[in-house]
């Protein structure tokens, strides 16, 4: 051991860890504490960049940390190698998405494996092999037998650029999340998960979990509950009821005109009888290329009156009945009453185009110009008036989610077919489990084109009806990548099996899910959408449990020279740079060392070179002291150095357990390292002190601490017991002893807090600061005031 050579030291280590299994986990062992750590799997869609080291050495951390306290830890990979990000890398490059996922697969893996994480690699599953997504399909019949999945004609958010039907959750403000192109809407046939069915439950739920409470809030609010009323509107002309939903029907009495989406069904039979038909058809036409979140939010508020009015059910006031975009289909009813006295948006269209507005509640929030209401208290109008209407049949108290059903069904190439045929005589008909996978076909030409590729695979698209044996056509669009995501940690517990997507007993042992590790980009879609399938397997019966994710570490940002690391900014750097200058241990202190893990951080090379200093540091110290002293014959002592070791065990064994604070971790065992050098290795717990650095260092840079570990003549620390502080040596049990002479400070000591006046004396009597103003005279008098000082009063 002469110099630290990270590579060579690492190479070593990889092999023998290889050999001996060591991330291995085979039939949980049902006496242990079990904890089940996953850090999100990746999109194949490149190379690995910092943010993936940050996820995954956090995910290695805890695990290593929490098999050495002596927890059944399964920690497993995959790749999310489906979907719209390995497609569109693939489209790129101008290469089959096959080839490309299989080729970033296999690079990925070299970087993982270069890096460490000591991931159960005989678990590794990735969504685009049959083995996987075989099972998508599978799970797909069982919730279609259910009636979670089913099929519906709807406007979809289109994506022009990717020619895709994007999920609410893929649109950001108004764009496409993988090509940032404005989003339109399109009618189309789609799949659907009944998302909806769970919506009181998925916020519900959130409270038992330990999440960070923004990110609930993100959850919440994304399910977005409101609770108000549905209101029966009547058009007289259509001899028709029309409902809206409203959390106000306290202001029933202001509503001065009525508002239908330009997609609500309702318009086009109002446009065929308008006498501003033309006017409303080209508005609606408008209306519909035009984003979401825009339309919701114009300062600028368009409309059309229809010609037509709708009466108010508690006054019998007939009021216009307009058509605006910035009323959204996705909430409510698509219809609203509006009362611009007190809703900002119905003020704006009101001012206008000129439309009454007419006050109800007073600035005592009470009811006013509002019939036998008037008077009542806000809270209290809204119940009476919504009793009122029950009791007409004309309106009930009801709860709205913003939350809508989950579109998964991609009019794309490179996802897991949904397993249905079309027949002329039966109609929609499920695949039999027994003709599972459908397989997706290799195909040259899988460019988005509007419709699915697959629909003009002749060989793939034709097919015998299951049900008639007559001529079929198979569905052509795939699965949303986020049905691969929504399971997968399920399959981890079960990842070979060939009968069933998993055994239950595996399933319902390892999950939910201890430690899930991710980035806060995914609260909404994916994270909502893996709750909704926990919820619906266990009502059928598959798992035993409804929630995936007990516990959720939200990772921060990598960024560098100010902007989140991403390869369309084209400033990523990767780990594969890292690992060539300083190797594995340095990456993965540096990237924990940045600052808290949680947070956004800046990536510095400065920052690589201090891990450099502390891990060459370490490595002589501790050589120096496996040189030196012979061994612990009697013990580690009791010295202020066994104490920080002490200290060091305590504040470490916190950081990584209860406050997941992991670069204070690093910090404290770099203050430990200070307290050895100062002492020197000479100390009687120099031994000790540099064995408890090794042995807290060993999560964060285990190839470096394995080696060190043996240089100090042990053996496997990975399986080694964490080390546990001695609760008597973390107390600071000593003081500083003043020594005065005639009442003026001449030298200080530190003390043991239990040491005896006379030790005091003596220790004062010592000093040669203190005999040089005494020896000449004679000391008539010593004042001992214990825990504090020692006076001697001379001449
Ligand atoms: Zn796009
Ligand atoms: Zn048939």
């Amino acid at each position: 051991m002469d110099t630290y050579d990270a590579q060579q030291v690492e190479a070593k280590w990889q092999r023998v860890w290889d050999d001996a299994g060591a991330a291995h986990v085979g039939e949980p062992d049902p006496t242990k504490q079990k904890s089940y750590v996953v850090a999100m799997w990746p999109y194949p869609s490149g190379t690995l960049h910092m943010g993936h080291v940050l996820v995954y050495t956090v995910g290695d951390v805890l695990t290593r940390f929490r098999k050495r306290q002596g927890m059944e830890v399964l920690h497993p990979i995959g790749f999310d190698s489906f979907g719209l990000p390995a497609e569109n890398a693939a489209i790129k490059e101008g290469l089959p998405p096959r080839e490309s996922t299989e080729r970033n697969i296999k690079t990925i893996t070299d970087s993982m494996r270069r890096m460490g994480w000591a991931f159960d690699w005989s678990r590794l599953i990735s969504a685009h092999e049959p083995t996987y997504y075989v099972w998508n399909q599978w799970l797909f019949l069982k919730l279609y037998e259910a009636g979670l999945a089913y099929r519906k004609g709807a406007p979809v958010k289109w994506c022009p650029q990717d020619q895709v039907v994007l999920a609410n959750e893929q649109v950001h403000d108004g764009r496409c999340e993988y090509c940032g192109t404005e989003v339109i809407a399109k009618n189309l046939e789609q799949w659907f998960f009944r998302t909806t069915a769970y919506a009181q439950e998925l916020i519900d739920e959130l409270d038992g979990l330990h999440w960070a409470e923004r990110i609930k809030t993100m959850q919440r609010n994304w399910i977005g509950r409101s609770e108000g009323a549905e209101i029966q509107f009547r058009i007289e002309e259509l001899e028709r009821d029309v409902a809206v939903f409203t959390t106000r029907p306290d202001t029933l009495y202001g509503a001065t005109f009525f508002v239908l989406a330009p997609e609500h069904s309702l318009v086009e039979e109002l446009a065929g009888r308008s006498p501003n038909s033309e006017e409303l058809r080209a508005y609606v036409g408008r209306a519909a290329v035009k984003r979401g979140e825009e339309r919701a939010a114009a300062e600028e508020k368009t409309g059309v009156f229809t010609g037509f009015f709708a009466t108010n059910p508690v006054n019998e006031a007939r009021i216009p009945i307009w058509v605006a975009d910035y009323v959204l289909m996705d909430y409510g009813t698509g219809a609203i009453m509006a009362v611009p006295a007190h809703d900002e948006r119905d003020r704006e269209f009101a001012e206008t185009f000129d439309l009454p507005i007419v006050t109800v509640i007073d600035d005592n929030d009470k009811l006013v110009d509002s019939a036998q209401f008037t008077g009542l208290p806000a809270d209290e109008g809204k119940r009476a008036i919504v009793a009122w209407l029950g009791e007409r049949g004309r309106g009930r108290e009801t709860i709205s989610y913003r939350l809508r059903d989950w579109s998964f069904s991609r009019q794309r190439y490179w996802g897991s077919p949904i397993p249905i045929v079309y027949c002329e005589t039966c109609g929609v008909v499920p695949v039999p489990y027994d003709d599972l996978p459908v397989l997706l076909p290799d195909i040259d030409d899988y460019r988005p084109r509007g419709v699915a590729p697959l629909e003009s695979v002749e060989s793939f698209i034709n097919t015998e009806c299951p049900q008639c044996g007559g001529p079929a056509r198979r569905e052509g669009e795939t699965m949303d990548t986020f049905v691969d995501s929504s399971w997968y940690f399920l399959r981890y517990t079960d990842p070979h099996n060939t009968e069933a997507p998993f055994r239950k007993e595996l399933a319902d042992f390892w999950n939910p899910v201890d430690q899930y590790i991710g980035g806060v980009d995914h609260t909404t879609m994916h994270m909502i959408y893996a709750r909704f399938f926990m919820k619906a397997l266990n009502d059928l019966g598959l798992i035993g449990f409804r929630e995936p994710f007990a516990a959720f570490f939200t990772n921060g940002w990598v960024n560098l020279g100010g902007t989140k690391m991403s390869k369309s900014k084209g400033n990523v750097i990767g780990p594969e740079q890292m690992l060539d200058a300083y190797g594995a241990d340095v990456t993965r202190l540096n990237i924990l060392h940045l600052g808290p893990a949680t947070e956004d951080m800046e990536w510095t090379d400065e920052g690589a070179e201090g891990m450099v200093r502390f891990a060459r540091r370490l490595y002589r110290l501790v050589s120096e002291v496996a040189a030196s002293s012979s061994s612990e014959s009697d013990g580690p002592p009791v010295n202020e150095l066994s104490r920080k070791a002490h200290q060091t065990i305590a504040r470490v064994s916190d950081d990584l357990g209860r406050r997941q604070s992991f670069h204070t971790a690093i910090s404290a065992v770099i203050e430990l390292l200070n307290e050895l050098s100062r002492s020197g290795t000479d100390d009687p717990a120099a031994r000790f002190a540099a064995e408890t650095a090794v042995s807290l260092i060993q999560p964060y840079a285990p190839h470096l601490a394995e080696e060190l570990w043996q240089a100090l003549g042990h053996r496997k620390l990975w399986e080694s017991a964490w080390p546990a502080a001695d609760q008597s040596q973390l107390v600071e049990d000593t003081f500083e002893l003043v020594v005065q002479v005639n009442g003026k400070v001449r030298d200080r000591f530190t003390m043991p807090a239990s040491a005896s006046e006379e030790q005091l004396v003596a220790q004062a009597q010592s000093s040669p600061k203190v005999q040089a103003h005494v020896d000449a005279a004679e000391i008539r008098k010593t004042i001992v005031v214990p825990g504090r000082l020692v006076n001697f009063v001379v001449g």
